[in-house]
Order: C-alpha cells, then structure tokens, then sequence
C-alpha cells in the first residue's frame, strides 16, 4: 500500500517532497493514483446545487441526502395474486378446507373480516388485512371454487408472499446519499417516495486544449507533416459520458503567450484543465515550462504503457476579479495514451472534484486468448475484445498492434486488458484482469 499523504492543503510538492520512496520519473500506477485521490477535493460543493426534475436528474450528482418521508410499501401487501390465510391455518398431514370471505384487489380497500379458517382472494399489491400474514399463489392451491380453496401441506410457509411495510424503504432513513451518481434505479427510487425534485450538484466545468504545432483541427488543411487533432474529440466523449460541461479551447500554440492566456482563460472559467501533448521529458516546447510557472505541478514519469508522461497538479491565475485556480491533468499527446491515462487516473479525480462517490473500478477475470509479451516493472493496458468462450467463461483477445498512436485499436476494442506491475510473459489461458468500456461510462 502506498504511504498516506497528508491533508491537501500543504500543497502537492511539499506533499511529495515529503513521500518516502518517491521517484518522479518512475512512479507506479497505483502511487499516482493514490497521490491523485488525496490532491483533489470537491470543487462543485453542496452551495452550488440546483433544482431538477427528477427526470432531468438522471446521471447527475446528487447534492443532498434523499430521507424517505414515507414508508415504502406504506402497508403490508400481498406479492402474488392467491389467497391471503392465517399463517396458523395452513396445513399439517391433512389438507385444509378455507372458506373465501371476500376478494381484494390493489388499489381497493377491503373492508370485511376474515376469520380463522377463512381465506380472501387477493390479487398482487392489494392490502393485507391485520391477520392475514401469509399469501399462497393461485397455482398452488389443490382446489378453488367461488366458495372455497383446498390447501395441501408443503406449499408455504407462515409470512410467505407478503411484502412487509416499509421494507424497501422506511420512513425517516436515508433512500438516497449525497453524492450518489443518479442512475435509472434511482430515478424510480425517488418516484417511489414522491419526490419530485432534488438538489444536484453543478456540472463539472472541464477546459481542454491540445498543444503540438503539427496539430490541425478538422475543417483545416492537412499540411504536410502534420496530422488531424483527434484528443479533442476522445476527451469531449470521455467528459461528456462523465457529464462534464465540456469548453473546448482548441488547438494552442507552442510558445509561451499562447500558453499562458489559454491557462489563464481556463483557470477563469473551468474547474479542472485536461491538456495533451508536450509533457514528455525534454519536449521542446513550452508546455512544461509554463505549466511550473503558473502552478503547483508534478511531471511525472509513470511506469506504465502507454502513456508514460503526465502532468498532474493545480494552476493559479491573478486575475482582475481575484485569483482562480484550477486542477491540472497534463497528459500525453499519443491519442491512445490520452485515453488510457483518463480512463485510470482522470475519471476518478474528475468525479471526486465533481462531488461524486465513485466507486473503484471493477475489474473482471477472463482468459486470455494468446500469449502476451509482457515486461515486470510497468502496468500495460492493452486494448481487448472480450467474448463468451466455449467453456461459458470470458475470454480475452488482444487488437493486434498496441502501439499509442493507433486509435483504431481503440476503436474496435470493448474493454481494457490491465496487466499489472509485477506481471511477465503471459501464456494463453492465464486469467487477466480485464475493465469493460461499459463501465467506464
Ligand atoms: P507529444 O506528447 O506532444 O510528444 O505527442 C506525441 C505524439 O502524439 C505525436 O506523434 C503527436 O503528433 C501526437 N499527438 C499529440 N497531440 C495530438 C492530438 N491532439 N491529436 C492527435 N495526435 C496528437
Ligand atoms: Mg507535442
């Protein structure tokens, strides 16, 4: 495990300068990580919530607890349409002839009795009247007439069928907690206790920009030697399945006035600022220089392929309606290594900044479909099409050439293959640890 940091607030140089081990240029993955989810804390608090329909809720980031003001059953019910009896009256050895007092449907109150060794017919939903602590479906009852019902032994038990008031939800405990990403299930949760509004937290404001004189964006002409900006659109769909606000601020100029005004406007307007290109070691240009000039910023060297370079830090800006700041995600410029450093360390941040919970991601086992090259002392993701094998189980197959620079392999890809620091060769049926893009959002 790694070390703990302390509180953010010293500052992320102090805090590594501080770190036992810490090697700048060979960072582990899941060091950085950890460096990253002790730097970042909420920006988009609790004070800046709004008010949405619970509709318009969907995938946001919930901004206060959800207390139920209700019970949910708010009475106890039948969940099978059958016959309600007395737990006391079903059957020992012999079969028990119950007489049907009534019928209640849901929805309707049933207003009669139902004495011992009576029944009433009872359809799905509909109350069950005090006394009446057991259902059993219509398709196991022996025998029904208008009149009466034969029940054997062994069919059910006292208590079966029954949905207890309040046991999906009881009044006055939290349905919902703050921070919870609100999904389909949550949606209906908070149908389901009558509310119609929640307090959500803002959208995370994301700023990105790619730097690289050879860049073009697409609608310009492909000069020679250089080649179509493709980062800005894997970042927009990476944020926008985040639920990000996205501000695209283009391509930016390798020089140092460029840089500088497109940090500024950044720091300005967004809360955290995705670069890419022009982190690597003893890049010429001017990314790095003005990155450690407008900020408390780490470069890191990470042991991992791709996307080995990365800057992660905080830029600050004097401006003239006071000093902002925002989070600062420098990533390589190799479109694969770009999305590879997102998905493992700018997600999660990302979230946590947004006000979220997130869940660690889940990783899956499946075997793999060949033998892999693999060097200890670095963490490979590789770019996998997992399927269901013969056998039932998952198997893993990786997309041909992994080099970072091709997209196209991402493309045709569904999950992410993650071998691990200390792992070596792999031969085929070895069970790999796999992240499924479904999950990445
Ligand atoms: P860098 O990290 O700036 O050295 O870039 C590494 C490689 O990624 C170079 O081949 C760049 O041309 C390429 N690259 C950098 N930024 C982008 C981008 N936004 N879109 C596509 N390729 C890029
Ligand atoms: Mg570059």
């Amino acid at each position: 495990m790694p070390e703990p940091l302390s509180p953010a607030s010293s500052g992320l140089n102090a805090l590594l300068a501080g770190l036992a081990g810490y090697d700048a240029q060979a960072v582990p993955v899941a060091q950085a990580q950890h460096i990253i989810r002790q730097f970042v804390v909420p920006a988009v608090t609790s004070a800046d919530a709004e008010k949405l329909s619970v509709r318009n809720a969907l995938d946001r980031i919930l901004a206060e607890d959800i207390v139920s003001g209700i019970d949910v059953p708010a009475y106890d019910n039948s969940a099978m349409d059958g016959y309600a009896l007395h737990g006391g009256d079903l059957p020992g050895a012999q079969p028990v002839i119950l007489k049907i007092a009534g019928i209640a449907y849901a929805g309707r109150t049933f207003n009669g009795e139902v004495r011992r060794g009576e029944c009433l017919r009872i359809m799905t939903g509909a109350v069950l009247p005090a006394g009446l602590d057991t259902v059993i479906p219509q398709e196991l009852v022996q025998d029904a007439s208008a009149e009466a019902i034969t029940v054997v032994a062994g069919k059910v038990k006292p208590g079966d069928n029954r949905r207890l008031k309040g046991e999906d939800l009881a009044a006055g405990k939290i349905a919902l907690a703050k921070g919870k990403i609100l999904r389909p299930a949550d949606l209906g949760l908070l149908a389901s206790v009558g509310i119609a509004e929640v307090a959500v937290r803002r959208r995370l404001r994301v700023a990105f920009f790619s730097t690289g004189d050879e860049l073009r964006s697409v609608g310009e002409t492909l000069d020679e030697g250089c080649v179509y900006d493709s980062n800005r659109y894997t970042l927009y769909g990476m944020l926008m399945r985040l639920g990000c606000e996205v501000i695209d601020m283009g391509v930016v100029r390798d020089e140092p006035a460029s840089l500088q005004a497109a940090f500024r406007s950044a720091c300005r307007s967004a809360d955290a600022i995705i670069t890419s290109g022009g982190v690597s070691v003893g890049a010429a240009d001017y990314t790095r220089q003005m990155m450690a000039e407008m900020g408390d910023v780490a470069f890191w060297g990470i042991k991992m392929r791709p996307g080995r370079p990365m800057a992660f830090g905080k830029i600050s800006s004097a401006g003239e309606s006071g000093p902002s700041s925002a989070y600062l995600f420098g990533l390589p410029g190799n479109p694969v290594a770009v999305m590879v450093s997102f998905y493992f360390f700018v997600r999660d941040a990302l979230l946590r900044i947004a006000g979220a919970n997130p869940a660690p991601l889940l990783t899956v086992r499946a075997s793999s479909a060949s033998t892999i090259r693999k060097r200890p002392g670095r963490t490979e993701y590789q770019r996998g099409i997992v399927s269901t094998a013969e056998d039932g189980g998952l198997q893993v197959k990786i997309t041909g050439a992994q080099g970072s620079g091709i997209l196209r392999s991402m493309a045709e890809a569904n999950c992410m293959v993650v071998l691990h620091e200390e792992q070596a060769d792999i031969a085929a049926g070895d069970q790999l640890d796999i992240v499924l893009f479904d999950s990445l959002l």
